[in-house]
C-alpha cells in the first residue's frame, strides 16, 4: 500500500512520531511508501532523506498557508524545483478552516496575526497568481491538491486545472468539516477529472463522520477514489494501521475490497510517481 497523506515530527503540532520513526512504521507494514504533509514547512528536503533511510517511496510537497505568504508562487516555483511532488492549496488558513473555528498556528502565535485566504471566484484578486502557480505545476507535472478550499474553489481549480493541462489533481478530504461536500458534489467534480480523497483521520476525528458516509462518498468517486490515513496524531493509530482500517471499514460497509486496496496503494501511486 502506498499512504499519500501523512504527519510526522517536527511540526507544530504533537505528531506520533517523526520522520524515520513513521517511515520505520511504513516499512515493517510492507507499504511502499508514502507523501509527508506539513501545513507550515515545505516537505521537500524530509520527504528526501527519509527516503534514502528507510528505500521506500516518500515524496514531499508544500502547502500554501500563512508561512509561504498564502498562495505564494516563489513557494511553489522552489519546492518544485527541488523535487516536490505536491502543491495543497491553502489548509490551514484557508478561510474555511477560520470560519470553522478549527486550530491554526496563529492560535499559537498570536503576533502573527490571523490571516486567511482564498482564491477565485471567492478571491478573484488572486486570478492572475493563481494562474503562475498552476503554470508552476503543470511544468513540474506535479499533483495539484485542493486542500481545504470550499466547493466553488474546487470547481475554478479544476476548470483552471484543465486550462493548464494539469493532469494530476486530488480533491483534499472533500467531505470532511472543510470544504464539507456532499457526495453528489463529489461524483460531480470527479467526473470532470481528478481524484477525491477520503481520510482514515475522517473516520477517526471528524464530527459526526460514519462508515455509512464515507461509503456513500467512496461510491461517488468510483474509480476517481485515493484512500490515504491523514494520520500523525498522538491519539491516532500509527499511519499504517489507520489506512488498513479505514479500507477495512469501507469494506465491512460492502465495499469491494480489491477497488478499495487499489485506492490505497496502485491509485495514489500512480498520482505521485514522476512521468
Ligand atoms: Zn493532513
Amino acid at each position: 500500500m502506498f499512504d499519500s497523506h501523512v504527519h510526522a515530527a517536527p511540526d507544530v503540532l504533537d505528531r506520533i512520531g517523526d520522520d524515520s520513526q513513521v517511515a520505520r512504521a511504513y516499512e515493517l507494514a510492507d507499504f511502499s511508501g508514502f507523501v509527508l504533509k506539513a501545513h507550515y514547512e515545505s516537505t521537500v528536503g524530509r520527504a528526501h532523506g527519509v527516503a534514502e533511510l528507510t528505500r521506500r517511496t516518500v515524496y514531499g510537497g508544500i502547502a500554501l498557508n500563512q508561512h509561504t505568504g498564502g498562495v505564494n508562487p516563489s513557494a511553489v516555483a522552489a519546492a518544485l524545483a527541488a523535487g516536490g511532488r505536491v502543491v495543497w492549496m491553502p489548509t490551514a488558513d484557508a478561510h474555511t478552516q477560520q470560519a470553522a473555528g478549527l486550530p491554526r498556528l496563529c492560535d499559537q502565535e498570536p503576533r502573527l496575526g490571523a490571516h486567511a485566504y482564498a482564491i477565485p471566484p471567492v478571491d478573484p484578486q488572486l486570478a492572475d497568481t493563481m494562474d503562475l502557480v498552476l503554470a508552476l505545476i503543470a511544468d513540474h507535472d506535479a499533483v495539484l491538491a485542493t486542500g481545504h478550499l470550499s466547493g466553488s474553489e474546487c470547481r475554478w481549480l479544476s476548470e483552471r486545472a484543465t486550462a493548464f493541462g494539469i493532469t494530476r489533481l486530488l480533491f483534499t478530504h472533500p467531505s470532511y468539516t472543510v470544504p464539507g461536500l456532499n457526495p453528489a458534489t463529489v461524483r460531480a467534480l470527479v467526473e470532470a477529472g481528478g481524484y477525491a480523497e477520503i481520510t482514515a483521520y475522517q473516520l477517526l476525528h471528524q464530527p459526526d463522520c460514519t462508515p455509512a458516509l464515507l461509503a456513500r462518498v467512496a461510491e461517488a468517486a468510483g474509480e476517481h477514489l485515493i484512500l490515504s490515513s491523514d494520520a500523525g496524531q498522538p491519539d491516532s493509530p500509527s499511519p499504517p494501521e489507520a489506512l488498513v482500517m479505514l479500507v477495512d471499514v469501507l469494506t465491512a460497509e460492502g465495499l469491494d475490497r480489491g477497488w478499495l486496496t487499489a485506492a490505497a496503494s496502485s491509485t495514489p501511486t500512480a498520482l505521485f510517481a514522476p512521468g
